[in-house]
């Protein structure tokens, strides 16, 4: 079994799951006392929030480089990098190592085109859901429609991410809000909907949504046990 590199700490609530959705996934594959083998490097996320703030994205991508080699020197054999948002300099990881970055989009519309859906909805922080890196990215190399809520709908998303669901708070009223902008996504064709920031999932469970969810730390924590069971 490989050993997987997680690079963690955005925030820890979620990669928290990651530890434990793999883990659980190894012992269901493998059976007895199989956990999986895994290296993590979390880190201060206060760094991470700063730099997105203040738009410095090149030192964002030149710091979780730096955490990438510290992953690489200690013996992992590659990376899953736990959050969808920082996938925007996801190519200055990669390039900072040798070993591959399992690219959180790749996993998830392996797993949307699986389900033979092609329209989407995708919720997530506000850079998620607006800029290209990641929209791009599942439409022109995987062929999806992806559907994104309105202006008002995309600010509550996003506020509920950073103001609650990073500081370990799910509330009931976050909840109804998010169930009734995932109904405006169906409304607008979307037969599926991404939770594409890897805390979504503390707060939105299937059962919870009138689609079908695509919870993104799962998936690529699933994929990453496939990577490493593999091989
Ligand atoms: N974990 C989140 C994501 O999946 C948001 C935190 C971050 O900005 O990295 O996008």
């Amino acid at each position: 079994m490989n050993v997987i590199g997680l690079l963690g700490g955005m925030s820890w609530e979620s990669t928290v799951e990651y530890y434990r959705i793999i883990n659980q996934e190894v012992r269901r594959r493998l059976g007895g006392q199989h956990s999986a083998r895994i290296l993590m490097y979390s880190v201060d996320f206060e760094e991470i929030d700063r730099l997105q703030i203040d738009d410095e994205w090149d030192r964002a991508g030149q710091l979780l480089g730096t955490a990438a080699k510290r992953l690489e020197r200690g013996g992992a054999d590659f990376i899953l990098m736990c959050t969808n948002t920082m996938h925007k300099v996801a190519s200055a990881v990669q390039d900072a190592v040798r070993i591959p970055l399992i690219h959180i989009a790749d996993a998830l519309a392996e797993r949307i085109k699986a389900q033979k859906l092609t329209r989407v909805g995708l919720l997530g922080t506000r850079f998620t859901m607006e800029e290209d890196f990641y929209k791009g990215r599942l439409s022109t190399l995987h062929g999806l429609e992806v559907f994104v809520p309105g202006t008002a709908d995309r600010e509550i998303v996003d506020r509920v991410i950073y103001g609650e669901l990073c500081q370990g708070q799910m509330l009931a009223e976050s909840r109804r809000e998010y169930v009734r902008i995932i109904e405006a996504l169906a409304g607008q064709g979307a037969d599926g909907v991404i939770l594409g920031c890897t805390e979504i999932g503390l707060l939105i469970k299937p059962d919870d949504s009138p689609l079908p969810v695509f919870d993104t730390a799962r998936i690529h924590a699933e994929a990453g046990v496939d990577r490493a069971i593999d091989s």
